[in-house]
């Protein structure tokens, strides 16, 4: 089977040609940051291998997941949901900022490799069509082209669909969300034998990719590991 990538983003996600850093107004250098600002950002260096909670150095696996691990083989995020990445993220996400967008989504490609054990397709966590006609556009799919063009991995932003409900649950404990998001994803093909990294914004609880990547291996997926821009504490 072959995959393309999308290419149907690429306009409206071309790399801006911006001369000033997106935090201070200096001149940028390298993605939209001046080197001062791309040098402070908070880099998660020490975070639990499966859901990229950020741990003690030293520690491999955060407890929760000892005791009840996620679907997905492993997840791992370029920084910490803090200042200024959560800035960047909430003006991209809700404030139609895709310049930003794509220096995080840049620099986060920079910042993890997927490896040797790269995926063969790239999927963005879907949002509810409702959601995406109100927003205009999906920010984890022009995270995933991005990533995709870096790493040369082929992305499918059609794959997943959500169904309705378990968007707006940021208050909810996990299991909760879990609970609610249980079914809310679907494959639109089989994907025998894949290896396949999700692609999302934030991760939070873990839930939404959990139960995309559960989606994934019923779907026939051998594994799914999932690559984010940050990770809230
Ligand atoms: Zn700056
Ligand atoms: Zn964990």
């Amino acid at each position: 089977m072959v995959y393309r990538p999308l290419t149907h983003f690429s306009s409206l996600f071309s790399p801006p040609r911006l001369a000033v850093c997106l935090l201070c107004g200096d001149m940028a250098s390298h993605s939209g940051l001046c080197a001062p600002c791309a040098a402070e950002l908070p880099c998660l260096h020490s975070a639990c291998m499966r859901c990229a909670l950020p741990l003690a150095a030293g520690a491999n696996v955060c407890a929760r997941c000892l005791q009840q691990p996620p679907f997905f083989a492993t997840a791992s995020a370029a920084w910490h949901y803090a200042f200024p990445i959560g800035q960047l993220v909430q003006r991209f996400k809700y404030r139609n900022d895709l310049a930003a967008g794509h220096s995080l989504a840049q620099l986060a490609a920079e910042h993890l490799s997927p490896g040797i054990e790269q995926p063969d397709l790239l999927v963005p966590i879907p949002l509810h069509w409702r959601r995406y006609w109100s927003r205009g556009y999906n920010q984890a799919q022009l995270i995933a082209t991005e990533f995709g063009r870096r790493w040369r991995i082929p992305v499918d932003a059609r794959l997943l669909r959500k169904l309705a409900g378990g968007d707006t649950q940021q208050q909810l404990k996990r299991a909760q969300r879990l609970r609610n998001l249980r079914g809310s994803f679907v494959a639109s093909r089989p994907v025998d034998g894949l290896h396949i990294g999700l692609v999302d914004d934030v991760i939070t609880t873990g839930a939404t990719l959990d139960a995309a990547a559960r989606t994934l291996l019923d779907t026939g997926a051998v594994k799914v590991s999932a690559y984010t821009l940050a990770r809230t504490p």
